[in-house]
């Protein structure tokens, strides 16, 4: 894989007057964790939906090894899985069918689709529940669904969009568990949202932190501790 993956270069959004993202500049490495960090409004989502071309900047540039991200093209979708924050499945359909669906609607050729779901079912271990309704899922479960369907072409960079929210502290250790297994097995580059550093902090090779469209620091944990104090409250932002 290129390095650096994603590259923001001098990136400004506007929406009308106001701006929510100020002149960013962003590179992410392959192998990376990366948390994106920020109180609401801060522009994390601005900054996904860029990458994944449904969004346009004002100025800059933004690459994806080294290929510029062009408003509204397919090449994104095939580099990036992305996990909104509002998953949604088809309740009446069990996990498996569900998975198979989407194999269906991302044009898989039909003969690959029950090893490319059993491979997927594996990757985020659901296998157990895969015969069961997503109705009946619990939260966690339906992160590891989405995440699934957000990994069903084998993309290298995966976007997880405040995958926390709603869990409790055993399915948030859950999820990051998972997370840095499909890191540390698969090689897939991460990026994930959350308005809360403390949650996410233990699996983020770096961390960024946004507010007001602007970097207000990045780098490793132990860099920010060592630049902002030990007992900086900058934990979380809600
Ligand atoms: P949250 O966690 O609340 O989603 P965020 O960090 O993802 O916050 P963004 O959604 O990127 O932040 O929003 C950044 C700023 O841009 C916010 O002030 C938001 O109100 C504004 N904004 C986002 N989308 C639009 C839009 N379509 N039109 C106008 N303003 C927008």
């Amino acid at each position: 894989m290129c390095d650096p993956v994603i590259e923001f270069k001098n990136v400004t959004k506007k929406y009308s007057n106001y701006i929510a993202l100020n002149n960013l500049n962003l590179s992410i490495q392959s192998g990376e964790i990366f948390g994106l960090l920020g109180p609401n409004g801060a522009g994390k989502t601005t900054i996904i939906l860029m990458l994944l071309g449904l969004s346009e900047c004002n100025s800059g540039f933004i690459n994806i090894c080294g290929s510029p991200v062009i408003h509204r093209s397919a090449k994104a979708k095939q580099l990036i899985g992305y996990l909104p924050d509002n998953v949604g499945f088809y309740k009446n359909l069990t996990g498996r069918e569900n998975l198979e669906l989407i194999c269906k609607l991302n044009k898989i050729e039909s003969g690959l689709i029950p090893h490319r779901v059993e491979t997927l079912l594996q990757m985020v271990d659901m296998e157990k529940f895969a015969n069961k309704k997503t109705s009946t899922y619990s939260r966690g479960m339906k992160q590891r669904l989405g995440i699934a369907q957000a990994l069903v072409k084998f993309p290298k960079i995966l976007i997880l969009d405040e995958p926390t929210l709603g869990l409790d502290p055993s399915g948030v250790q859950e999820l990051l568990t998972l997370v840095k297994t499909l890191n540390e097995r698969h090689g897939i580059t991460i990026i994930i949202s959350s308005h809360n550093l403390e949650q996410v902090q233990k699996i983020c090779h770096r961390v960024c932190i946004l507010i007001c469209g602007k970097i207000k620091a990045i780098g490793s944990l132990e860099t920010l501790a060592a630049g902002l104090g030990a007992n900086n409250g900058f934990q979380t932002f809600i």
